[in-house]
């Protein structure tokens, strides 16, 4: 049996789509993968505000001496010195 797929319209059967989810398996997918890349996006914004946080609060105690502390959490968030 053939259904159409609810997103692209195309035909698919048992073999090439989910029936459940009435989506060929391309566009399921490519579902999956938009799901996927919005949940790193979200994980990036979550791990820039903590890491702004961080170095704000760093600097809010504002010596030189933290100047070491700030390096620390700077490598924590991957950057590193030019060299
Ligand atoms: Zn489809």
């Amino acid at each position: 049996m053939n259904w159409t797929c609810c997103e692209c319209e195309n035909k698919y059967d048992n073999s090439t789509g989910d029936v459940d989810e009435r989506m060929c398996y391309e566009c399921l997918d490519g579902e999956s993968f938009a799901e996927m890349e919005k949940k790193m996006f979200d994980k990036l914004i979550k791990e820039n505000i903590e890491m702004r946080r961080k170095i704000l609060s760093i600097l809010k105690r504002g010596t030189f001496a933290d100047l070491r502390t700030i390096f620390d959490a700077l490598s924590e968030i991957g950057y590193k010195e030019a060299s």
